[in-house]
């Protein structure tokens, strides 16, 4: 089969499709999305485990399940599934409790294991979520990675009351998109910020009630910006950048009791925060990655209904996987850029 292997560098190379283990099920991929965090991997930075290569990247592929192996219960041939990228362990107290987002012994396909930008790939029956009604196997891959992460984090801080205000930065990346509409969809009014030469002209399609921007070095006026909309600050504040300036300025844009959620950290990343603030005001401040097995089904569902519908930047032929993984890199596009397996 063909499939997209990071060694020295990316290239589409033939290789043996992969025979699925016991608690393994064998996915026909369809499509697969373009993700930063394997560009994090591609670029040496570490990420837990660090990945060994060569490596077949794809962390979120959706396409159907060709075959099963002897100790997955039930017939789930035929089933239209999209991927869940990390892979909780399955037995330890987080896992127990339905916090997967937690478990410290989880591992992200495409990274730790062999991923799905290709024609077949092998992952544990447990990730493969079933794509509920007729969303399409590309649309599917643009959200079960950054909806039910983006679901995860609203939930982590505390959910959404409606009317609440809710400021999301970062908000034209596949993450911030996918936190704008979830929040919206939730009856959040949504402050969607973003730098000033990024393209956002289509942000309050996607539901955003006004949009904030900010210069590459300057988020000091973020705040005062937040006051100009909700001059008591916002319930919750999501950062899809993971800058330590635009983390800061959300804590600092937060109404009394509100929660600020990161879930990603560039290198070299500081906070610059005053702790009486978090505690006069009683501030709560969320790291979160991943999420549980109820934010994925719950988040398709969301794409299901209406509610989200995950813009598609551009969709490239595998063969074209490295010009793919290019434009992921950019910030000139909204939302997700797609591998478009078969
Ligand atoms: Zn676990």
């Amino acid at each position: 089969m063909r499939a997209a292997r990071l060694s020295d560098r990316l290239r589409v190379e033939e290789i043996d499709s992969p025979v699925p283990g016991p608690d393994e099920v064998l996915v026909e991929v369809h499509a697969v999305g373009v993700n930063q965090l394997e560009r994090a991997v591609m670029n040496g930075a570490r990420l837990g485990a660090p990945a060994l290569l060569p490596r077949t990247v794809g962390i979120d592929p959706a396409g159907v399940i060709v075959a099963q192996g002897a100790a997955v219960a039930g017939d789930h041939v035929g089933e239209r599934v999209a991927i869940k990228p990390n892979v909780p362990c399955g037995d330890c107290g987080f896992c127990a409790d339905g916090a997967e987002a937690d478990c410290r012994r989880q591992q992200v396909v495409g990274v730790h294991r062999d991923g799905g930008a290709a024609e077949y790939v092998a992952v544990p029956a447990r990730v493969a979520i079933p794509i509920p009604g007729q969303v399409p196997f590309t649309v599917a891959a643009a959200a079960v990675h950054s909806v039910p992460i983006a679901l995860h984090m609203i939930r982590r801080a505390g959910g959404i009351r409606p009317g609440d205000t809710v400021l999301v930065t970062g908000a034209t990346g596949a993450l911030g998109c996918a936190a704008l509409q979830v929040a919206a969809g939730l009856g959040g009014k949504v402050l969607a910020g973003a730098l000033e030469d990024e393209p956002v002209d289509g942000l309050p399609g996607l539901g955003a009630a006004a949009v904030l921007t900010y210069g590459r070095d300057d988020a000091d006026g973020l705040a005062e910006q937040v006051r100009g909309h909700a001059p008591d600050g916002v319930a919750i504040a999501i950062d899809a950048t993971g800058s330590g300036p635009l983390i800061s300025a959300g804590v600092r844009s937060l109404a009394w009791a509100g929660h600020a959620v990161f879930a990603a950290a560039l290198p070299g990343a500081r906070l610059d925060l005053d702790p009486r603030e978090l505690y006069t005001r009683r501030l709560t401040l969320h790291g979160s990655a991943a999420a549980d097995y109820a934010d994925v089904r719950d988040g398709l569902a969301l794409v299901a209904d209406g509610t989200v519908t995950p813009p598609v930047a551009a969709e490239f032929p595998l063969a074209e996987v490295v010009d793919a993984y290019a434009m992921a890199g950019r910030r000139d596009h909204v939302g997700k850029v797609v591998l478009h397996v078969r």
